[in-house]
């Protein structure tokens, strides 16, 4: 059997499953060829397979990094209970549970070690780990090594020494967010740019992508909501006192609007969102407060009220629509006051100057998808380093193209008036 046929046998007989899902198998060849990879996929793509099997297949220990004691424990329980031979060393387990799992890992018993961030990189640690010469290292959550994306953590940091100390091993990053920017400055510090950034799984193609400049909001909301009327949507806005407005304004336009942002009591926001769960008809009208780990596969809309915060951010407030399958709407109006705002907030922020040119570029490209005069889909995913030949044909630029007008004659009536 080559290297692609074990790896399949493990998929199908330790995890249960048929297939590789797209993009996995491309990054697990990779790594049992011993290339570094960046890989870049969306959360819940299933980039724990892309590591796991690999450090399963190879040769030798791999060690996982991981930034949270929850995740390694979620992890470490399911692939033991597939009978993969896992060892978890954190500050969250005993003393005693510690130095067991530590024994099997020098008894050369463990082929995947889950660590967190600041246990690898100890002297103590490392010299240790230097007799056993793990084969492969993995930075999960890779995004957290850099400080130009979101999520820069301190106890990554020590991570960009890894290389220099383990030249042979294969290092592996796995991230869901991160920029062109970002991704260069990982694969920089995980492997010297030594090896390949795989981006994969970023489209949803059954949302239709919509932008338009904002003229009248009520009439834009009421207009977008007349013809879904009896779906659920989320109708999002950038502050607690618009969201409260906007659902009081759908209420009185008959839609069931239901309002949820942080300055809500907890008991009110569960109980909206436990009938935003239930019923078939409710508009959420929520601040960014709303949307992680909601589980709603029927949402057939994501209406922007206001600009998002970033593309980032944007990509996963759409993404919350239309998980079934099934074709769903992601319409965003934008104004002069959002960007004003944006930049105001941007400049009282913080006093660094490096930080607010980051977040102003930010913000230009967020417009410059606004303006969008091509393909809204082909450009969401060149930002997250996808590449998307060809034109989508369900956003509103494919579908109304943008005429261009010669302007000569008008401007010269107008000149010679
Ligand atoms: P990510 O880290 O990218 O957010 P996970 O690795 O946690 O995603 O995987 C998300 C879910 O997808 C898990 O429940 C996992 O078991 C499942 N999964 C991953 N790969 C496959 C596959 N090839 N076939 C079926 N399910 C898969
Ligand atoms: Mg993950």
């Amino acid at each position: 059997m080559n290297h692609l046929q074990t790896a399949q046998s493990v998929l199908n007989e330790a995890f249960g499953f048929d297939s590789f899902r797209p993009g996995q198998e491309e990054i697990v060849d990779r790594l049992l060829a011993g290339r570094n990879v960046l890989a870049v996929m969306p959360t819940g793509a299933g980039k724990s397979l892309c590591y796991q099997i690999p450090a399963i297949v190879r040769d030798g220990l791999t060690i996982v990094v991981s930034p949270l004691v929850a995740l390694m424990n979620d992890q470490a329980a399911a692939l033991e209970a597939n009978g993969v031979a896992v060892a978890c060393i954190h500050s969250g387990k005993s003393r005693e549970n510690n130095v067991m799992d530590w024994r099997n890992v020098q008894g050369g018993d463990v082929k995947i070690l889950y660590l967190s961030p600041e246990r690898l990189m100890t002297e103590r640690m490392l010299t240790v780990l230097d007799a056993i010469k793990p084969g492969m290292f993995i930075v999960d959550e890779a995004h957290c090594i850099s400080k130009w994306g979101t999520g820069f953590r301190p106890d990554y940091a020590a991570l960009e020494h890894l290389k220099a100390r383990y030249p042979d091993a294969t290092i592996g990053g796995f991230t869901a967010t991160a920029d062109a920017t970002t991704r260069s400055d990982i694969a920089d510090k995980l492997f010297g740019g030594d090896g390949d950034t795989v981006v994969h799984g970023f489209d949803r193609p059954n949302i239709w992508l919509g932008v338009v400049p904002k003229t009248q909001w009520r009439n834009q909301l009421m207009e977008f909501l007349e013809t879904r009327r009896g779906q659920s949507g989320i109708v999002y806005c950038a502050s607690r006192r618009l969201t409260e407005e906007v659902a009081s304004f759908l209420s009185e336009n008959g839609i069931r609007g239901l309002p949820y942002h942080a300055g809500m009591s907890n008991e009110d926001r569960q109980q909206n969102q436990e009938l935003f769960m239930s019923d078939e008809a409710i508009v959420m009208v929520a601040t960014i407060a709303f949307g992680m780990g909601i589980d709603k596969s029927d949402i057939r809309f994501v209406f922007h009220l206001n600009l998002p915060g970033s593309m980032e951010a944007y990509y996963q407030e759409i993404g919350r629509a239309g998980r079934d399958g099934a074709p769903a709407d992601a319409f965003m109006i934008y104004g002069l006051d959002d960007i004003r705002t944006r930049r105001q907030f941007i400049e009282q922020d913080s006093s660094e100057e490096e930080y607010k040119r980051k977040e102003h570029k930010r913000l230009d490209t967020l417009l410059a998808y606004c303006e969008a005069t091509q393909c809204r889909r082909v450009l969401l995913l060149s930002y997250f380093g996808e590449e998307e030949a060809e034109a989508c044909g369900n956003c509103d630029v494919c579908q109304n193209p943008p005429t261009l007008i010669d302007g000569t004659t008008e401007a010269q009536m107008l000149l010679s008036a």
